[in-house]
Protein backbone atom coordinates (compact mmCIF):
# COMPACT_ATOMS: atom_id res chain seq x y z
CA UNK A 1 0.00 0.00 0.00
CA UNK A 2 1.01 3.16 -0.99
CA UNK A 3 1.28 6.60 1.41
CA UNK A 4 -2.51 8.00 2.18
CA UNK A 5 -1.67 11.70 2.35
CA UNK A 6 -3.07 13.38 5.27
CA UNK A 7 -5.66 16.43 5.40
CA UNK A 8 -4.52 19.24 7.19
CA UNK A 9 -7.70 20.81 8.55
CA UNK A 10 -8.88 22.15 12.11
CA UNK A 11 -5.22 23.04 12.70
CA UNK A 12 -4.30 19.13 12.71
CA UNK A 13 -2.99 16.47 10.51
CA UNK A 14 -6.35 13.85 9.70
CA UNK A 15 -6.49 11.00 7.79
CA UNK A 16 -9.24 10.08 5.88
CA UNK A 17 -11.28 6.62 7.42
CA UNK A 18 -11.45 5.70 4.06
CA UNK A 19 -9.29 3.52 1.98
CA UNK A 20 -8.22 6.27 -0.61
CA UNK A 21 -7.78 7.07 -4.25
CA UNK A 22 -4.96 6.28 -5.84
CA UNK A 23 -2.54 8.60 -7.77
CA UNK A 24 -0.19 7.43 -10.17
CA UNK A 25 2.52 8.38 -12.24
CA UNK A 26 0.91 8.43 -15.62
CA UNK A 27 4.49 7.69 -17.74
CA UNK A 28 5.65 4.39 -15.32
CA UNK A 29 1.84 4.15 -14.43
CA UNK A 30 2.64 2.65 -11.07
CA UNK A 31 0.60 4.00 -7.67
CA UNK A 32 2.38 6.95 -5.87
CA UNK A 33 0.37 7.58 -2.81
CA UNK A 34 -3.86 7.60 -1.99
CA UNK A 35 -5.55 10.50 -0.99
CA UNK A 36 -8.99 10.64 1.30
CA UNK A 37 -11.33 13.08 2.84
CA UNK A 38 -13.87 10.53 4.32
CA UNK A 39 -14.97 11.13 7.98
CA UNK A 40 -13.74 14.19 7.90
CA UNK A 41 -15.78 16.81 10.42
CA UNK A 42 -15.97 19.88 7.73
CA UNK A 43 -18.38 22.26 9.10
CA UNK A 44 -16.11 22.00 12.41
CA UNK A 45 -12.87 22.86 9.37
CA UNK A 46 -14.25 25.84 7.85
CA UNK A 47 -15.45 26.97 11.66
CA UNK A 48 -11.74 27.01 13.05
CA UNK A 49 -10.41 28.86 9.23
CA UNK A 50 -13.56 30.97 9.72
CA UNK A 51 -12.43 32.34 13.45
CA UNK A 52 -9.52 31.18 14.12
CA UNK A 53 -7.24 31.89 10.91
CA UNK A 54 -9.81 34.96 10.04
CA UNK A 55 -9.31 36.60 13.13
CA UNK A 56 -5.63 35.94 12.83
CA UNK A 57 -4.75 37.12 9.59
CA UNK A 58 -7.06 40.84 10.13
CA UNK A 59 -5.40 41.20 13.29
CA UNK A 60 -2.58 41.85 11.35
CA UNK A 61 -2.00 45.28 8.26
CA UNK A 62 -1.49 44.42 4.68
CA UNK A 63 2.10 45.11 5.14
CA UNK A 64 2.48 42.26 7.79
CA UNK A 65 0.50 39.69 5.80
CA UNK A 66 2.70 40.96 2.05
CA UNK A 67 5.23 39.36 5.37
CA UNK A 68 3.81 36.01 5.67
CA UNK A 69 3.79 35.68 1.90
CA UNK A 70 7.63 36.47 1.37
CA UNK A 71 8.04 33.76 4.34
CA UNK A 72 5.69 31.37 2.71
CA UNK A 73 7.80 32.37 -0.67
CA UNK A 74 11.26 31.26 1.37
CA UNK A 75 9.57 28.13 2.65
CA UNK A 76 8.84 27.09 -1.35
CA UNK A 77 12.12 28.15 -2.50
CA UNK A 78 13.79 25.62 0.53
CA UNK A 79 11.88 22.86 -0.89
CA UNK A 80 12.24 23.55 -4.75
CA UNK A 81 14.18 20.07 -5.48
CA UNK A 82 11.47 18.05 -3.50
CA UNK A 83 8.48 19.72 -6.04
CA UNK A 84 10.35 18.94 -9.57
CA UNK A 85 10.29 15.68 -8.54
CA UNK A 86 6.79 15.14 -7.41
CA UNK A 87 6.08 16.85 -10.28
CA UNK A 88 7.89 14.33 -12.67
CA UNK A 89 6.62 11.57 -11.02
CA UNK A 90 2.94 12.81 -10.75
CA UNK A 91 2.44 15.25 -13.51
CA UNK A 92 4.77 13.12 -16.23
CA UNK A 93 6.09 17.01 -17.03
CA UNK A 94 9.52 17.72 -18.18
CA UNK A 95 11.72 20.21 -16.28
CA UNK A 96 10.61 23.07 -18.45
CA UNK A 97 6.96 22.42 -17.65
CA UNK A 98 6.97 21.99 -14.46
CA UNK A 99 8.30 25.41 -14.15
CA UNK A 100 5.81 26.85 -14.81
CA UNK A 101 3.75 25.44 -12.68
CA UNK A 102 6.40 25.41 -9.51
CA UNK A 103 8.11 29.11 -10.24
CA UNK A 104 5.23 30.37 -11.66
CA UNK A 105 3.48 30.44 -8.22
CA UNK A 106 6.62 31.42 -6.12
CA UNK A 107 6.63 34.34 -8.79
CA UNK A 108 3.46 35.00 -8.01
CA UNK A 109 3.29 35.28 -4.57
CA UNK A 110 6.78 36.92 -4.36
CA UNK A 111 4.59 39.84 -6.59
CA UNK A 112 2.34 39.90 -3.94
CA UNK A 113 4.33 40.19 -1.19
CA UNK A 114 5.78 43.18 -2.94
CA UNK A 115 2.85 45.04 -3.85
CA UNK A 116 1.00 43.93 -0.28
CA UNK A 117 4.06 46.17 1.39
CA UNK A 118 3.18 48.95 -0.47
CA UNK A 119 -0.31 48.62 0.97
CA UNK A 120 1.35 49.84 4.22
CA UNK A 121 -0.27 49.38 7.87
CA UNK A 122 -3.94 49.55 7.60
CA UNK A 123 -6.70 46.99 7.92
CA UNK A 124 -9.08 48.34 5.19
CA UNK A 125 -8.54 50.02 1.91
CA UNK A 126 -9.78 53.32 0.50
CA UNK A 127 -12.21 53.14 -2.66
CA UNK A 128 -11.75 56.14 -4.41
CA UNK A 129 -12.40 59.80 -3.09
CA UNK A 130 -15.30 61.15 -0.78
CA UNK A 131 -18.58 62.40 -2.67
CA UNK A 132 -20.38 65.33 -0.72
CA UNK A 133 -23.80 64.00 -0.49
CA UNK A 134 -25.87 67.20 -0.08
CA UNK A 135 -24.89 70.99 -1.35
CA UNK A 136 -22.12 71.62 1.70
CA UNK A 137 -19.74 69.22 1.97
CA UNK A 138 -20.76 68.62 5.62
CA UNK A 139 -22.52 65.02 4.94
CA UNK A 140 -20.33 62.54 2.55
CA UNK A 141 -19.84 59.04 1.41
CA UNK A 142 -16.67 57.06 1.12
CA UNK A 143 -16.32 53.88 -0.23
CA UNK A 144 -13.69 51.65 1.43
CA UNK A 145 -13.06 47.83 1.33
CA UNK A 146 -12.90 45.58 3.96
CA UNK A 147 -11.54 41.81 4.07
CA UNK A 148 -14.27 39.40 4.43
CA UNK A 149 -15.28 37.36 7.44
CA UNK A 150 -15.38 34.22 6.27
CA UNK A 151 -13.05 31.66 4.29
CA UNK A 152 -11.87 31.16 0.49
CA UNK A 153 -12.96 27.86 -0.86
CA UNK A 154 -10.40 27.01 -3.62
CA UNK A 155 -11.74 23.60 -5.88
CA UNK A 156 -8.37 22.89 -8.46
CA UNK A 157 -8.09 21.77 -11.39
CA UNK A 158 -5.50 19.17 -12.30
CA UNK A 159 -2.86 20.72 -14.25
CA UNK A 160 -1.63 23.32 -12.03
CA UNK A 161 -1.61 21.70 -8.50
CA UNK A 162 1.04 24.29 -7.44
CA UNK A 163 0.52 28.17 -9.36
CA UNK A 164 -3.08 26.89 -9.25
CA UNK A 165 -3.03 26.86 -5.28
CA UNK A 166 -0.86 29.86 -4.92
CA UNK A 167 -2.08 32.75 -7.81
CA UNK A 168 -5.56 32.18 -5.41
CA UNK A 169 -3.94 32.30 -2.12
CA UNK A 170 -1.38 34.75 -2.25
CA UNK A 171 -4.44 37.95 -3.22
CA UNK A 172 -6.51 36.01 -0.10
CA UNK A 173 -3.85 35.97 2.28
CA UNK A 174 -3.13 39.15 1.70
CA UNK A 175 -6.59 40.27 2.28
CA UNK A 176 -6.78 38.25 5.32
CA UNK A 177 -8.99 35.82 4.25
CA UNK A 178 -7.97 31.88 5.23
CA UNK A 179 -7.72 29.50 3.02
CA UNK A 180 -9.07 25.79 2.45
CA UNK A 181 -7.69 24.30 -0.89
CA UNK A 182 -9.04 20.97 -2.39
CA UNK A 183 -6.74 20.26 -5.18
CA UNK A 184 -7.62 17.55 -8.28
CA UNK A 185 -7.34 14.25 -7.36
CA UNK A 186 -5.02 13.09 -10.01
CA UNK A 187 -2.43 15.62 -8.85
CA UNK A 188 -2.92 16.37 -4.83
CA UNK A 189 0.53 15.21 -4.28
CA UNK A 190 1.74 18.33 -4.85
CA UNK A 191 -0.31 20.68 -3.20
CA UNK A 192 -0.33 18.47 -0.64
CA UNK A 193 2.93 18.25 0.02
CA UNK A 194 3.47 22.46 -0.19
CA UNK A 195 0.68 23.13 2.06
CA UNK A 196 2.93 20.69 4.62
CA UNK A 197 5.97 22.28 4.16
CA UNK A 198 4.73 25.81 4.80
CA UNK A 199 2.43 24.19 7.94
CA UNK A 200 5.26 22.56 9.30
CA UNK A 201 7.49 25.51 8.75
CA UNK A 202 4.69 27.38 11.22
CA UNK A 203 5.31 30.44 9.22
CA UNK A 204 0.86 31.18 8.89
CA UNK A 205 -1.18 31.42 11.65
CA UNK A 206 -3.05 28.57 12.39
CA UNK A 207 -6.23 28.06 10.79
CA UNK A 208 -4.89 30.65 7.66
CA UNK A 209 -4.23 27.58 5.17
CA UNK A 210 -5.97 23.84 5.22
CA UNK A 211 -6.04 21.56 2.84
CA UNK A 212 -8.65 18.72 2.26
CA UNK A 213 -7.49 15.96 -0.39
CA UNK A 214 -10.15 13.40 -2.23
CA UNK A 215 -13.76 13.90 -2.72
CA UNK A 216 -15.14 17.09 -3.38
CA UNK A 217 -18.29 16.02 -1.42
CA UNK A 218 -19.54 18.36 1.53
CA UNK A 219 -17.36 21.33 0.52
CA UNK A 220 -19.95 23.29 -0.78
CA UNK A 221 -22.41 22.66 1.55
CA UNK A 222 -20.01 24.01 4.77
CA UNK A 223 -19.88 27.34 2.99
CA UNK A 224 -21.73 30.67 4.94
CA UNK A 225 -22.90 33.73 3.10
CA UNK A 226 -19.49 35.90 3.84
CA UNK A 227 -17.53 32.83 2.62
CA UNK A 228 -15.85 33.07 -0.88
CA UNK A 229 -15.20 29.87 -3.42
CA UNK A 230 -13.12 29.96 -6.41
CA UNK A 231 -13.14 27.08 -8.60
CA UNK A 232 -11.32 26.26 -11.60
CA UNK A 233 -12.25 22.98 -14.03
CA UNK A 234 -14.48 21.46 -16.65
CA UNK A 235 -17.87 23.76 -18.13
CA UNK A 236 -19.80 20.71 -16.74
CA UNK A 237 -18.94 21.20 -12.96
CA UNK A 238 -18.76 24.75 -12.86
CA UNK A 239 -22.28 24.77 -13.57
CA UNK A 240 -22.75 22.12 -10.62
CA UNK A 241 -20.96 24.70 -8.36
CA UNK A 242 -23.24 27.12 -9.81
CA UNK A 243 -26.40 25.71 -9.31
CA UNK A 244 -25.43 24.90 -5.72
CA UNK A 245 -27.68 26.36 -2.61
CA UNK A 246 -24.36 28.30 -1.16
CA UNK A 247 -24.69 30.27 -4.34
CA UNK A 248 -27.96 29.94 -5.09
CA UNK A 249 -29.19 30.93 -1.56
CA UNK A 250 -26.78 31.92 0.11
CA UNK A 251 -25.39 34.30 -1.93
CA UNK A 252 -21.57 33.55 -1.72
CA UNK A 253 -19.51 34.72 -4.14
CA UNK A 254 -18.14 32.33 -6.63
CA UNK A 255 -15.05 32.83 -9.67
CA UNK A 256 -15.32 30.15 -11.88
CA UNK A 257 -12.19 29.68 -14.66
CA UNK A 258 -13.75 27.13 -17.07
CA UNK A 259 -12.49 26.00 -20.46
CA UNK A 260 -11.49 28.41 -23.00
CA UNK A 261 -11.20 27.90 -27.28
CA UNK A 262 -8.47 30.62 -26.72
CA UNK A 263 -6.95 31.87 -30.63
CA UNK A 264 -4.29 32.82 -31.85
CA UNK A 265 -4.57 35.74 -35.00
CA UNK A 266 -1.97 36.93 -37.64
CA UNK A 267 -2.63 39.80 -39.10
CA UNK A 268 -3.42 40.54 -42.78
CA UNK A 269 -0.03 41.77 -45.01
CA UNK A 270 2.11 39.62 -43.43
CA UNK A 271 4.33 37.10 -45.90
CA UNK A 272 5.12 33.78 -45.43
CA UNK A 273 8.98 33.95 -44.00
CA UNK A 274 8.26 37.41 -41.66
CA UNK A 275 9.27 38.00 -38.63
CA UNK A 276 5.21 38.49 -38.08
CA UNK A 277 4.34 34.78 -39.29
CA UNK A 278 7.63 33.24 -37.77
CA UNK A 279 6.68 34.54 -34.67
CA UNK A 280 2.78 33.34 -34.82
CA UNK A 281 4.44 29.63 -35.54
CA UNK A 282 6.79 29.83 -33.06
CA UNK A 283 4.14 30.56 -30.12
CA UNK A 284 1.75 28.29 -31.92
CA UNK A 285 4.22 25.27 -31.41
CA UNK A 286 5.44 26.36 -27.91
CA UNK A 287 1.09 26.59 -26.74
CA UNK A 288 0.82 23.36 -28.18
CA UNK A 289 3.61 21.40 -26.21
CA UNK A 290 3.98 23.05 -23.05
CA UNK A 291 2.84 21.02 -20.35
CA UNK A 292 1.51 19.08 -23.50
CA UNK A 293 -0.91 21.64 -24.24
CA UNK A 294 -2.51 20.98 -20.68
CA UNK A 295 -2.97 24.78 -20.28
CA UNK A 296 -6.63 26.71 -20.10
CA UNK A 297 -4.84 29.34 -21.76
CA UNK A 298 -3.23 27.34 -24.42
CA UNK A 299 -4.10 28.22 -28.70
CA UNK A 300 -6.35 25.92 -29.64
CA UNK A 301 -7.84 27.66 -32.61
CA UNK A 302 -4.97 29.51 -35.42
CA UNK A 303 -6.74 31.99 -37.52
CA UNK A 304 -4.42 33.16 -40.63
CA UNK A 305 -5.08 34.81 -44.00
CA UNK A 306 -6.77 32.41 -46.80
CA UNK A 307 -3.76 32.74 -48.40
CA UNK A 308 -1.34 31.60 -45.97
CA UNK A 309 -2.90 28.61 -44.86
CA UNK A 310 -0.91 26.12 -46.88
CA UNK A 311 2.41 27.92 -45.95
CA UNK A 312 1.39 28.36 -42.20
CA UNK A 313 0.41 25.00 -41.73
CA UNK A 314 3.89 23.41 -43.68
CA UNK A 315 5.66 25.71 -41.52
CA UNK A 316 3.93 24.50 -37.79
CA UNK A 317 4.36 20.88 -39.07
CA UNK A 318 7.68 21.55 -39.65
CA UNK A 319 8.41 23.08 -36.24
CA UNK A 320 6.51 19.81 -34.22
CA UNK A 321 8.34 17.25 -35.97
CA UNK A 322 10.85 18.27 -33.87
CA UNK A 323 9.08 17.36 -30.77
CA UNK A 324 10.58 14.06 -29.25
CA UNK A 325 7.50 12.84 -26.91
CA UNK A 326 8.04 10.54 -23.99
CA UNK A 327 9.57 9.83 -20.44
CA UNK A 328 9.98 13.13 -18.77
CA UNK A 329 12.70 12.02 -17.05
CA UNK A 330 15.17 11.60 -20.23
CA UNK A 331 17.21 14.78 -21.09
CA UNK A 332 16.71 14.62 -25.16
CA UNK A 333 12.31 14.65 -24.32
CA UNK A 334 10.97 17.51 -24.88
CA UNK A 335 7.40 16.95 -24.15
CA UNK A 336 6.47 14.12 -21.30
CA UNK A 337 3.12 12.99 -20.14
CA UNK A 338 -0.55 14.01 -20.08
CA UNK A 339 -1.39 13.76 -16.38
CA UNK A 340 -3.65 10.52 -16.72
CA UNK A 341 -4.80 7.46 -18.89
CA UNK A 342 -8.17 9.20 -18.35
CA UNK A 343 -6.83 12.80 -19.49
CA UNK A 344 -5.58 10.43 -22.81
CA UNK A 345 -8.73 8.95 -23.72
CA UNK A 346 -10.24 12.33 -23.57
CA UNK A 347 -7.70 13.86 -25.61
CA UNK A 348 -8.69 10.97 -28.23
CA UNK A 349 -12.16 11.06 -28.03
CA UNK A 350 -12.02 15.30 -28.65
CA UNK A 351 -9.64 14.42 -31.56
CA UNK A 352 -12.11 12.37 -33.14
CA UNK A 353 -15.18 14.62 -32.50
CA UNK A 354 -12.85 17.29 -34.63
CA UNK A 355 -11.44 14.89 -37.17
CA UNK A 356 -13.31 11.48 -37.28
CA UNK A 357 -12.59 8.63 -39.03
CA UNK A 358 -15.46 9.11 -41.23
CA UNK A 359 -14.89 11.58 -43.62
CA UNK A 360 -18.06 12.60 -44.20
CA UNK A 361 -18.40 13.68 -40.68
CA UNK A 362 -15.36 14.95 -40.54
CA UNK A 363 -14.83 18.84 -39.83
CA UNK A 364 -11.01 18.98 -40.01
CA UNK A 365 -8.27 17.52 -42.14
CA UNK A 366 -5.03 16.10 -40.01
CA UNK A 367 -2.59 18.64 -41.08
CA UNK A 368 0.27 17.40 -39.23
CA UNK A 369 0.35 14.17 -37.12
CA UNK A 370 3.62 12.83 -34.68
CA UNK A 371 1.85 9.82 -33.59
CA UNK A 372 3.63 7.70 -36.08
CA UNK A 373 6.60 8.50 -34.43
CA UNK A 374 8.05 6.05 -31.24
CA UNK A 375 7.72 7.39 -27.57
CA UNK A 376 11.17 7.87 -26.24
CA UNK A 377 11.38 5.49 -23.18
CA UNK A 378 7.75 4.97 -22.32
CA UNK A 379 5.67 2.28 -23.25
CA UNK A 380 2.24 3.34 -24.97
CA UNK A 381 0.41 0.81 -23.49
CA UNK A 382 1.21 2.11 -20.16
CA UNK A 383 2.26 5.50 -20.87
CA UNK A 384 -0.30 8.86 -21.48
CA UNK A 385 2.08 10.26 -23.73
CA UNK A 386 0.38 11.60 -27.01
CA UNK A 387 2.14 13.97 -29.65
CA UNK A 388 1.12 16.68 -31.49
CA UNK A 389 -1.40 16.99 -33.50
CA UNK A 390 -2.22 19.95 -35.71
CA UNK A 391 -6.02 19.97 -37.41
CA UNK A 392 -7.13 22.42 -40.33
CA UNK A 393 -10.37 23.51 -41.68
CA UNK A 394 -10.65 25.45 -44.94
CA UNK A 395 -13.85 26.26 -44.18
CA UNK A 396 -13.54 27.68 -40.94
CA UNK A 397 -17.15 29.17 -40.53
CA UNK A 398 -18.81 25.53 -40.95
CA UNK A 399 -16.24 23.71 -38.20
CA UNK A 400 -18.60 24.29 -35.28
CA UNK A 401 -16.84 21.38 -33.42
CA UNK A 402 -13.34 23.44 -33.83
CA UNK A 403 -15.45 26.31 -31.81
CA UNK A 404 -16.93 24.08 -28.77
CA UNK A 405 -14.37 21.34 -28.55
CA UNK A 406 -11.85 21.79 -26.20
CA UNK A 407 -9.25 19.12 -26.63
CA UNK A 408 -7.38 19.82 -23.71
CA UNK A 409 -3.76 18.35 -24.80
CA UNK A 410 -1.30 19.02 -27.76
CA UNK A 411 -3.71 19.55 -30.37
CA UNK A 412 -4.71 22.73 -32.27
CA UNK A 413 -7.09 24.00 -35.29
CA UNK A 414 -5.01 26.07 -38.29
CA UNK A 415 -8.51 27.99 -39.73
CA UNK A 416 -8.21 30.69 -43.34
CA UNK A 417 -10.18 33.75 -42.62
CA UNK A 418 -10.97 35.79 -45.85
CA UNK A 419 -10.41 39.42 -44.32
CA UNK A 420 -9.41 40.78 -40.63
CA UNK A 421 -13.34 41.61 -39.90
CA UNK A 422 -14.02 37.39 -40.73
CA UNK A 423 -10.88 36.74 -38.57
CA UNK A 424 -12.14 38.77 -35.67
CA UNK A 425 -15.53 37.27 -35.80
CA UNK A 426 -13.82 33.85 -35.99
CA UNK A 427 -11.94 34.48 -32.79
CA UNK A 428 -15.25 35.89 -31.18
CA UNK A 429 -16.98 32.02 -32.42
CA UNK A 430 -15.44 31.64 -28.97
CA UNK A 431 -17.75 32.43 -26.85
CA UNK A 432 -15.78 33.87 -24.43
CA UNK A 433 -12.20 33.06 -24.24
CA UNK A 434 -8.96 33.83 -21.62
CA UNK A 435 -6.87 35.20 -24.31
CA UNK A 436 -5.76 35.38 -27.98
CA UNK A 437 -2.82 36.59 -29.44
CA UNK A 438 -2.45 38.76 -32.20
CA UNK A 439 0.67 39.18 -34.50
CA UNK A 440 1.84 41.78 -37.08
CA UNK A 441 3.80 44.83 -37.74
CA UNK A 442 1.49 47.65 -38.18
CA UNK A 443 0.68 49.18 -34.64
CA UNK A 444 -2.28 51.05 -35.49
CA UNK A 445 -3.75 47.70 -37.01
CA UNK A 446 -2.86 46.12 -33.95
CA UNK A 447 -4.20 48.35 -31.79
CA UNK A 448 -7.67 48.74 -33.37
CA UNK A 449 -7.76 44.80 -33.38
CA UNK A 450 -6.71 44.36 -29.87
CA UNK A 451 -9.80 47.04 -29.49
CA UNK A 452 -12.12 44.86 -31.95
CA UNK A 453 -11.41 41.01 -29.77
CA UNK A 454 -11.14 42.39 -26.56
CA UNK A 455 -15.08 42.15 -25.35
CA UNK A 456 -14.89 38.58 -25.18
CA UNK A 457 -11.49 38.12 -24.19
CA UNK A 458 -10.26 38.85 -20.84
CA UNK A 459 -6.33 38.96 -22.00
CA UNK A 460 -5.14 40.67 -25.56
CA UNK A 461 -1.57 39.65 -26.31
CA UNK A 462 -0.39 41.70 -28.73
CA UNK A 463 3.08 40.63 -30.77
CA UNK A 464 5.28 42.66 -32.95
CA UNK A 465 8.63 42.41 -33.78
CA UNK A 466 10.44 44.83 -31.59
CA UNK A 467 9.20 42.29 -28.56
CA UNK A 468 9.99 39.44 -30.18
CA UNK A 469 12.25 38.93 -27.16
CA UNK A 470 10.46 40.62 -24.34
CA UNK A 471 7.08 39.38 -24.61
CA UNK A 472 5.84 36.87 -21.92
CA UNK A 473 4.29 34.39 -23.98
CA UNK A 474 0.35 34.01 -25.04
CA UNK A 475 -0.12 31.39 -22.90
CA UNK A 476 1.54 32.48 -19.58
CA UNK A 477 -0.61 33.99 -16.69
CA UNK A 478 1.48 36.71 -15.05
CA UNK A 479 0.17 38.31 -11.98
CA UNK A 480 0.45 42.22 -13.61
CA UNK A 481 -2.67 41.02 -15.64
CA UNK A 482 -6.09 39.75 -15.79
CA UNK A 483 -6.58 36.22 -15.57
CA UNK A 484 -10.50 35.05 -16.88
CA UNK A 485 -12.36 35.44 -19.58
CA UNK A 486 -16.74 36.54 -19.93
CA UNK A 487 -18.99 33.53 -21.26
CA UNK A 488 -17.52 30.16 -21.68
CA UNK A 489 -14.19 30.76 -20.03
CA UNK A 490 -16.34 31.35 -17.01
CA UNK A 491 -16.65 34.67 -16.29
CA UNK A 492 -13.89 34.99 -14.04
CA UNK A 493 -11.20 37.69 -12.93
CA UNK A 494 -8.04 36.71 -11.46
CA UNK A 495 -4.65 38.19 -10.63
CA UNK A 496 -4.05 41.91 -12.41
CA UNK A 497 -2.07 43.02 -9.70
CA UNK A 498 -4.26 44.59 -6.94
CA UNK A 499 -7.68 44.14 -8.88
CA UNK A 500 -7.41 39.95 -7.31
CA UNK A 501 -8.22 41.52 -3.67
CA UNK A 502 -11.44 42.73 -4.90
CA UNK A 503 -12.72 38.92 -4.65
CA UNK A 504 -11.83 38.68 -1.31
CA UNK A 505 -13.01 42.45 -0.06
CA UNK A 506 -16.47 43.36 0.79
CA UNK A 507 -16.82 47.11 -0.69
CA UNK A 508 -19.06 49.63 1.93
CA UNK A 509 -19.77 53.20 1.88
CA UNK A 510 -19.55 54.89 5.25
CA UNK A 511 -21.60 58.01 5.30
CA UNK A 512 -20.36 60.43 7.83
CA UNK A 513 -18.87 63.62 8.57
CA UNK A 514 -15.28 64.84 6.98
CA UNK A 515 -14.30 64.13 10.57
CA UNK A 516 -15.81 60.70 11.06
CA UNK A 517 -13.99 59.62 7.76
CA UNK A 518 -11.07 60.88 8.32
CA UNK A 519 -10.69 59.37 11.60
CA UNK A 520 -11.59 56.03 9.80
CA UNK A 521 -7.51 56.24 8.84
CA UNK A 522 -7.85 54.97 5.23
P1 LIG B 1 -13.16 19.05 -13.28
O1 LIG B 1 -13.42 17.62 -13.51
O2 LIG B 1 -14.30 19.99 -13.36
O3 LIG B 1 -12.47 19.11 -11.84
C1 LIG B 1 -12.04 20.32 -11.29
C2 LIG B 1 -12.11 20.23 -9.77
O4 LIG B 1 -13.47 20.10 -9.35
C3 LIG B 1 -11.38 19.03 -9.20
O5 LIG B 1 -10.76 19.43 -7.99
C4 LIG B 1 -12.50 18.04 -8.93
O6 LIG B 1 -12.17 17.11 -7.95
C5 LIG B 1 -13.59 18.97 -8.47
N1 LIG B 1 -14.94 18.46 -8.59
C6 LIG B 1 -15.42 17.47 -9.40
N2 LIG B 1 -16.75 17.33 -9.23
C7 LIG B 1 -17.12 18.24 -8.30
C8 LIG B 1 -18.38 18.57 -7.68
N3 LIG B 1 -19.51 17.96 -8.02
N4 LIG B 1 -18.41 19.56 -6.77
C9 LIG B 1 -17.29 20.21 -6.43
N5 LIG B 1 -16.06 19.93 -6.97
C10 LIG B 1 -15.99 18.96 -7.88
O7 LIG B 1 -12.09 19.64 -14.25
P2 LIG B 1 -10.74 18.97 -14.76
O8 LIG B 1 -11.12 18.06 -15.85
O9 LIG B 1 -9.96 18.47 -13.61
O10 LIG B 1 -9.96 20.24 -15.31
C11 LIG B 1 -9.73 20.49 -16.68
C12 LIG B 1 -10.49 21.70 -17.12
O11 LIG B 1 -10.12 22.82 -16.33
C13 LIG B 1 -10.20 22.10 -18.55
O12 LIG B 1 -11.43 22.25 -19.21
C14 LIG B 1 -9.49 23.43 -18.44
O13 LIG B 1 -9.75 24.32 -19.50
C15 LIG B 1 -9.99 23.97 -17.16
N6 LIG B 1 -9.01 24.88 -16.60
C16 LIG B 1 -9.27 26.21 -16.59
C17 LIG B 1 -8.36 27.09 -16.05
C18 LIG B 1 -8.62 28.56 -16.01
O14 LIG B 1 -7.90 29.24 -15.31
N7 LIG B 1 -9.61 29.07 -16.70
C19 LIG B 1 -7.15 26.61 -15.54
C20 LIG B 1 -6.91 25.25 -15.59
C21 LIG B 1 -7.85 24.40 -16.12
P3 LIG B 1 -11.64 15.64 -8.34
O15 LIG B 1 -10.35 15.83 -9.05
O16 LIG B 1 -11.48 14.96 -7.04
O17 LIG B 1 -12.71 15.04 -9.20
Amino acid sequence: MTELLSNYVAGRWQSGTGAGTPLFDPVLGTELARVDATGLDLPAAFAFAREQGGNALRALTYRQRAGLLAAVVKVLQANRDAYYEIATANSGTVKNDSAVDIDGAIFTLGQYAKWGDALGDVRALRDGDAAKLGKEPVFQSQHLQVPTQGVALFINAFNFPSWGLWEKAAPALLSGVPVIVKPATATAWLTQRMVKDVVDAGVLPAGALSIVCGSSAGLMDALQPFDVASFTGSAETAAVIRSHPAVAQRSVRVNIEADSLNSALLLPGAAPGSDAFNLLVREVVREMTVKSGQKCTAIRRVLVPAKLYDAAAEAIGAKLAGISVGNPRNESVRMGSLVSRAQLDSVREGLDALAALDALAAQTTVLHDGRDKPLVDADPAVAACIAPVLLGARDADAAQRVHDVEVFGPVATLLPYRDLAHGIALAHRGQGSLVTSLYGSDDAALAQAALAVAPSHGRVHVITPEVAQAHTGHGNVMPMSLHGGPGRAGGGAELGGLRALDFYHRRAAVQASPGVLAALGL
